[in-house]
């Protein structure tokens, strides 16, 4: 059966949406080119001026925030509640610690000198801009998953250039028109598309970021680093919660059902795999089922819980991860079909699950929480670090002294005790994670590497030539020696070096005078 281009339908009721053309290659140059000349004008602004300007900005989407939300919701098919609560409300917040973020990451930094040994020089290490930064996006946050790159990059004095999914690209336009009426023209730029405009978009930008799946992740990486630019990827995952025994079941199976199920799983820090230790196993199951069970699928009403799938592709990945579990012995608790309205799948809880099933090592990137029960806590350490994934991780008891040493062995960049993937929604802190997850680092002034480079400022206000200059001579062996034995700790050679210098720069001296 032919299916519908992506961007061309709500994935929630079928509705048809009008398509948005893919940029030219001719388009995308132009839009290159425009920001490139608007970057050295924004850069030259301070970085006071900029914040002033980034805030009108967040003002100005959260004023318009009505017309997003429909968009958003036409677009991925999640709910109203849904739109506003976890892609637009928290905007200006967000934008307030990036600030705070940006004032630690840009501040020039003297580095220290021994004025013994390197008299009369001062040393500043500034961030400059890279230039024009290509932001690269995946469709499942089609407007939060821009807040990450797009603020430290333009605080930074980049300009930027944003490539929404092809499956939300009118999420994508309408945030880059907020920023095009609050900014000098081109500083924020837009190119739409697929796979090939993606591509041509990171051809030509000085840094990029890209948020996205593994397999194209290793593409973008491999051709950024061929051309030799900073880039920042960041992949999929298959999140691990670990359940204990003493863990509060209210709270534990409120935050699992959160985490697995928020934005029908398609978040890269969905908890996708459970572990419990089994004396707890068949009351947490069967509360985790409830639930499920109790959550709406848009397009049911304006508060749904949960909206569909973005894609028929997530949806056939979804069937096919329950269909190999169920076929390996697991068992369905809740869930497990289609809502048979648009590409909605029932919130679905499997219990009984084992290593071998595709439910446990794949990304699922659906409303699907795999639950496998173990003896004790160790063995879960160890199955969840059993994963070529490594982005968020997690486990619930109600002793946080255990729980804090069982989550410094998980092997991700970010790890919780009695929460998960929240971390996702602050400006503060890095998000990243390991393995097959990627290398990079969003958020947080440690994201800052891509988006700025460090330039060293030497100034020396010395009148004499440094005492290292030419001449070679023996009085320079002599130097040479005494620093060696300095270095050992003699405080003799130190005394016998200060007369010393004072003859080198006499020396330097008379050899540059032609003397
Ligand atoms: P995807 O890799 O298919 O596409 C991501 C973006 O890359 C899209 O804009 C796409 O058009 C573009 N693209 C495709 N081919 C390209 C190429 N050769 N060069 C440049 N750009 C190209 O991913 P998706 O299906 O949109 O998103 C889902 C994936 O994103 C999941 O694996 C999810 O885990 C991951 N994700 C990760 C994070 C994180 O922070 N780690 C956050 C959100 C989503």
């Amino acid at each position: 059966m032919n299916q519908p281009a992506p961007g061309t339908f709500s994935p929630a009721t079928g509705e048809a949406l009008a398509p948005v053309p893919a940029s030219t290659e001719a388009e995308i140059d132009a839009v290159v080119a425009r920001a490139r000349e608007a970057q050295h004008r924004w850069a030259q602004r301070s970085l006071g001026e900029r914040i002033v300007a980034l805030e009108r900005v967040a003002q100005r989407m959260l004023a318009n925030s009505d017309a997003i939300i429909d968009i958003l919701v036409s677009e991925t098919g999640k709910s109203r509640t849904d739109a506003k609560l976890n892609e637009i409300s928290s905007v200006g917040v967000y934008l307030a610690s990036a600030v705070k973020e940006a004032h630690a990451a840009l501040a020039p930094v003297a580095a220290k000198l021994s004025p013994l040994d390197y008299p009369g020089k001062k040393i500043t290490i500034e961030a400059l801009p890279r230039g024009v930064v290509g932001i690269i996006a995946p469709w499942n946050y089609a407007l939060g998953n821009f807040y990450k790159p797009i603020f430290p990059a333009l605080l930074s004095g980049n300009a930027v250039v944003l490539k929404p999914s092809e499956y939300t690209p009118r999420a994508g336009a309408w945030l880059r028109d907020q920023f095009e009426a609050e900014l000098p023209a081109g500083v924020v730029g837009i190119v739409q598309g697929g796979g090939e405009a993606g591509a041509a978009l990171l051809d030509r930008v000085d840094a990029a970021t890209f948020t996205g799946s593994v397999a194209t992740g290793r593409k973008v990486a491999m051709r950024a680093a061929e051309r030799l630019i900073p880039c920042s990827v960041e992949l999929g995952g298959k999140d691990a919660a670990i359940v204990l025994a003493d863990c509060n079941l209210d709270r534990t199976v409120a935050g699992v059902a959160q985490w697995g199920l928020h934005n029908c799983g398609q978040n890269c820090a969905a908890i996708e795999r459970v572990y419990v230790v089994q004396a707890i196993a068949d009351d947490f199951v069967r509360r985790l089922g409830a639930v499920a069970d109790a959550l709406d699928v848009a397009p049911d009403g304006e508060h749904a819980d949960i909206g569909p799938l973005q894609s028929h592709m997530q949806l056939s990945i979804v069937e096919r991860h329950v269909e190999d579990a169920l076929a390996k012995g697991a068992v369905l608790v809740a869930g497990g079909k289609r809502t048979g309205t648009g590409l909605g799948y029932r919130p679905t809880v499997l219990d009984n699950c084992t290593a071998d099933m595709l439910v446990m090592t794949d990304e699922t990137f659906g409303p699907v929480i795999a639950v496998q029960r173990v003896a004790e806590p160790d063995e879960a350490v160890r199955l969840a670090n059993d994963s070529p994934y490594g982005l968020n991780g997690s486990v619930w008891t109600t002793n946080i002294t255990l729980g804090t040493t069982l989550a410094r062995r998980l092997d991700v960049g970010v790890a919780y005790v009695n929460n998960h993937a929240f971390g996702g929604a602050l400006a503060n802190v890095p998000w990243t994670g390991v393995k097959d997850t990627g290398t990079g680092i969003a958020a947080s002034r440690y994201s800052y590497g891509t988006f700025t480079r460090p330039r060293t400022l030497f100034v020396d206000s010395n009148s004499n030539p440094d005492p290292w200059w030419f001449p070679m001579n023996g009085d320079l062996s002599d130097m040479g020696d005494l620093l060696i034995a300095r270095s050992k700790g003699s405080i003799s050679a130190l005394l016998k070096l200060v007369p010393l210098l004072g003859k080198r720069v006499k020396a330097i001296k008379k050899l540059s005078r032609g003397d």
